[in-house]
């Protein structure tokens, strides 16, 4: 009678007392230490962890169109967390509503390919920007991230390559290539990489242009090899090629003085009686509502950048009003948390009316914006909240007086920060 065969590796031959295990196919076998280099292998050579063929690449993500929020529920969703900002909001609604779209193309082509509508968000700084990004990050359940333009610089100087924004969204989807290819990545301070002068530079500009160049690439779609890890590039890396096609870029800046550009550019299109009325009706407390891409070339974007960001948004400065909703209004808003807090503690706390007007008046007086909202009511909530966990009583309020006697207990502002 013949012996069964032994069995062996079909790849290195090694039979099955040699190896740790041995796992059968249909006429062979392959050993623990082959199945992990062919896994090798393939990684190297296709990129990512899977298998993605280029048509696959371009295939539909699945992504089923009535489950996708319309943008008046994007919006709606928003205006929980973020108070006014409504053109932004309604961009950006739009914006991410045709970027599932995109995904959901589905694979016959009929010639028509919905193109990338990556977002500029300008608006001075607190007016909300990354609150807007933070919070439709929380309604997609696409892998997003935030990254800070501030920290990358040209090869070979100190600093991040622009690569590494792909490993951080690559790091929030697990490493799974095929979700972070459709994912969402917010560029904070875009502006710090404008060009430091309207000609293009003598001088090394290591973090401006150069890095203005590197971003073209991830935004206009191409295939990236990313560092795993981020940081720098270098020679012995395992990289993995992450395709931008699909991703959507939002990026949001502070743009410091661009007002100025706006005014020149409206001054000196000033023609005839007509315009000279229409000057008459700008709103000048406001000029980034008339915001155009050619500001932004005179800032310091490359005209290549600016053609890759195609939506263009601003944000409004935040007035008394604003402040005063942003108190009381959003889901989680400052008077909301601090009420939970002392609920905690077996405590109604309620604020004064008159105590909330003080501190938006002191967050307008030291012009601290919405984010000096937060640091005033910690130092007025402060010696409240070190006592609260040992008093007997069951409610608290907040009033005038003893907001400012707190505010003025606490040195506040801190000289530093006026
Ligand atoms: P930016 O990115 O524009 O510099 P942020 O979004 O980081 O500003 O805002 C800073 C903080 O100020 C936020 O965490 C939030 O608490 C508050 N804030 C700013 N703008 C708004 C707004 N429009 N609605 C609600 N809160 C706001």
């Amino acid at each position: 009678m013949a012996r069964p065969a032994k069995k062996v590796c079909a790849f290195c031959g090694r039979a099955e007392g040699q190896v740790n295990m041995l796992i059968s196919g249909l006429n062979g076998q392959i050993c623990n230490d082959c199945a992990v280099q062919a896994y090798q292998i393939v990684r190297e050579n296709l990129g990512g962890f899977e298998e993605v063929d280029d048509d696959d690449r371009h295939s539909s993500y699945n992504v089923d169109m009535k489950k996708v929020p319309k943008p008046r529920e994007i919006k709606q969703y928003l205006d929980q967390y973020v108070i006014g900002q409504d053109d932004a909001k309604r961009y950006l609604a739009v914006s991410v509503y045709n970027h599932y779209k995109r995904l959901s193309q589905p694979k016959e082509k009929d010639g028509v390919e919905i193109e990338k509508s990556n977002i500029i968000m300008v608006g001075s700084t607190g007016t909300g920007k990354t609150l807007l990004a933070r919070s439709i990050a929380t309604l997609l359940n696409v892998p997003f991230t935030i990254v800070d333009a501030t920290v990358f610089t040209e090869a070979g100087y100190v600093g991040e390559d622009v690569e590494s924004i792909l490993s951080r969204l690559l790091q929030v989807a697990d490493f799974d290539v095929k979700a972070a290819e459709r994912g969402i990545v917010f560029i904070d301070e875009i502006d710090k990489i404008a060009r430091k002068g309207d000609n293009p530079s003598i001088t090394r500009d290591v973090s401006g242009e150069g890095v203005q160049q590197g971003l073209l690439k991830l935004l206009e779609g191409s295939i990236v090899n990313v560092p795993p890890k981020g940081g720098r590039k270098h020679p012995d890396q395992d990289y993995i090629h992450v395709d931008t096609h699909n991703i959507l870029f939002i990026c949001g800046g502070a743009f410091d003085g661009i007002e100025r550009k706006i005014a020149q550019r409206m001054n000196t299109h000033v023609v005839g009686y007509d315009s000279v009325q229409n000057v008459a009706k700008l709103d000048k407390k406001n000029l980034m509502k008339y915001i155009l891409p050619q500001d932004l070339k005179s800032f310091g974007l490359i005209p290549e950048i600016i053609g890759r960001l195609p939506v263009l948004t601003y944000l409004n400065p935040l007035d008394r009003e604003a402040l005063r909703n942003i108190l009381t209004e959003p889901k989680n808003s400052l008077v909301k948390q601090q009420i939970k807090l002392f609920k905690m503690d077996g405590i109604d706390l309620t604020f004064a009316p008159e105590a909330l007007e003080y501190m938006v008046d002191k967050a307008v007086e030291y012009k601290l914006g919405a984010r000096g909202l937060r640091s005033i009511m910690e130092a007025i909530m402060m010696d409240a909240q070190y006592e609260a966990p040992s008093w007997r009583r069951k409610e608290f309020e907040v009033t005038l007086n003893y907001a400012r006697q707190q505010l003025e207990k606490a040195n506040f502002p801190a000289p530093a920060a006026i």
